[in-house]
């Protein structure tokens, strides 16, 4: 599909079935996708792929050898981001652990931290909690990455 075909089609679904930003709830627009850029653009981005030696690598790598490490956002109790987090996790909105896994494939897919990376292997959830939530954030988030990179998942 032509992209002037997928601007249509989108906007023809969102006349039908609007979307709402999950961060404000404004509605979006046809080239917005989850977020609105306003919420975007609030979103605390790290850009720690961009170098090696960056504060997350260095607190880690003074616990146990570590190669190389990474976060898209720095962490924050509220906000944008802290209200995305609680929808993914404890209201079980999974398309925001993809689109946030394909973010974080953005940037990962051009960067050097990657070049040497055999798979991506997501952090495991205990089996009580899995049941409980129902999935496995970090599953989610993964996949998404995996399909950016190119990476194989181990799961
Ligand atoms: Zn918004």
């Amino acid at each position: 599909m032509k992209k002037n075909s997928k601007a249509i089609f989108q906007t023809l679904s969102d006349y039908i079935f609007p979307r709402n930003c999950y961060g404000c709830e404004v509605r979006l627009e046809f080239y917005e996708k989850h977020l609105c850029l306003n919420c975007q653009i609030q979103l605390p981005l790290t850009l720690f792929h961009q170098t090696t030696e960056n504060p997350l690598f260095q607190k880690l790598s003074n616990r146990f050898p570590t190669e190389s490490a990474t976060s898209l956002f720095y962490f924050e109790k509220e906000g944008v981001l802290a209200h995305l987090i609680h929808l993914f996790k404890y209201n079980g909105v999974k398309e925001i652990g993809v689109f946030l896994g394909s973010w974080l494939g953005d940037h990962l897919k051009e960067s050097a931290m990657t070049a040497d990376l055999d798979a991506i292997v997501p952090v495991p959830l205990h089996t009580v909690k899995k049941r409980k939530r129902g999935f496995n954030q970090s599953e989610l988030i993964a996949k998404a990455l995996s399909k950016k990179t190119k990476l194989p998942p181990t799961f």
